[in-house]
């Protein structure tokens, strides 16, 4: 599929700054860019903040490499809506929103079986990282660029289908909002709706970034127990122990799968993987016990395989299960998980780790490449 402008940009000279990616393994540039006016069932979103997560790192690693670039990063992002499109009914100028990188079509068959996690035709498109007609809404001079997942969150405003864009409470501060975009909805979606815990029953979590500690999060609210924490940083250990975890695995020092086999005496009721590699993918699945199911959440790179022991899944009756962005319908389950945090049963402040301005946005990916911290969160003025 080409990257063409489409008929539905219409571009007045609207610019605005954003990080671009437009070589592999490069830092992202800070570049001006001309943003089109939002088209019939669009909304044009000033940005206030916008996560950064493993999977743009992914692409700038080439780990995905048939992205297509120039692109604008950042695929969680919050902020308030500054034009409407033809059409618009869902939200309205001034509205705060966070946003969806699943902005499903609501009228495919997946939609209406109450998967909109599956929509084919944001299937079809928002992988592409292009609007659902097939074309972008971002330019430069006369080169299309492209926004990740139609999000494109790092760069200072974003044009994103109206079902991309949901509506949050004023009261919640953008920089929360933001995270609950991607890391929260993933990780409290995979333990609310993918796996469906039930109160006391045992997990491990492989993997204490962004999402992971946001699995450990639901799983707290679902008290799960006991709750294992397993990473190779002892600052996130010790993150999950504050969040609920009633035990932390360092897998540098440690054999992970022993040690949770050891600690629930035969294994989890679920494991899940928020990392993406196949060693943890193997890991979670090993860690499982009779009838345990393993919760694959992390994005692997491309290419990526995992051997399982067939004999063991057919005997103990174990399941594995696909997790794309925590099972969630965004309409629903960001004010739901805006209400567990509002409630104290989730800690949003603790996902973010750090604050920068756009123009050091490369730093949050030099430290999430060396597994510190759990989100950087790039701040607009
Ligand atoms: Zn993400
Ligand atoms: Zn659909």
């Amino acid at each position: 599929m080409g990257c063409r402008m489409g008929d539905g940009a219409r571009f007045e000279g609207r610019m605005i700054r954003a990080a671009v990616l437009r070589e592999v393994n490069r830092p992202l540039e800070i570049e001006e860019l001309e943003i089109a006016e939002p088209g019939a069932g669009e909304v044009m979103v000033r940005l206030g903040a916008s996560g950064t997560c493993h999977s743009d790192l992914h692409i700038i690693n080439g780990e995905w490499a048939e992205t297509r670039r120039p692109i604008v990063l950042g695929h969680e992002g919050a902020g308030e809506v500054v034009a409407v499109g033809p059409g618009v009914d869902r939200v309205g100028l001034g509205d705060h929103v966070a946003l969806s990188w699943l902005p499903s079509c609501g009228r495919c068959r997946q939609c209406l079986a109450g998967r909109p996690q599956l929509c084919q035709k944001a299937l079809e498109t928002v992988h592409e990282n292009l609007m659902p007609d097939g074309s972008s809404r971002l330019r430069s001079g006369d080169e299309p660029v492209s926004s990740m997942l139609t999000v494109g969150s790092l760069g200072e405003y974003t044009v994103v289908p109206e079902n991309g864009a949901i509506r949050i409470d004023d009261s919640v501060p953008l920089d929360l909002a933001a995270v609950v975009g991607c890391a929260v909805a993933t990780g409290v979606g995979a333990v609310l709706n993918t796996a469906r815990i039930e109160a006391g029953q045992s997990v491990a979590v492989v993997g204490c970034g962004g999402v992971g500690i946001s699995v450990v999060q639901g799983c707290t609210a679902m008290s799960a127990e006991p709750l294992i924490a397993i990473d190779a940083n002892p600052e996130k250990l010790a993150l999950a122990k504050r969040l609920g975890a009633t035990h932390t695995v360092d897998a540098t020092s440690v054999d992970a799968v022993e040690a949770v086999q050891e600690i629930t005496g035969g294994g989890v009721d679920y494991a899940f993987e928020a990392i993406g590699l196949k060693a943890t993918i193997e890991q979670a699945i090993a860690m499982l016990g009779p009838a345990g199911a393993a919760v694959l959440v992390g994005m692997p790179p491309d290419g990526t395989t995992a051997e399982i022991d067939p004999m063991t899944i057919t005997s103990f009756e174990q399941r594995i299960l696909g997790c794309i962005y925590g099972s969630c319908n965004p309409p629903v389950d960001f004010p739901r998980i805006l209400g567990l945090h509002r409630r104290g049963r989730l800690d949003l402040d603790s996902i973010v780790s750090r604050r920068i301005p756009l123009e050091q946005v490369n730093e949050a990916f030099t430290a999430m490449a060396a597994g510190e911290g759990v989100r950087t969160v790039v701040v607009y003025e």
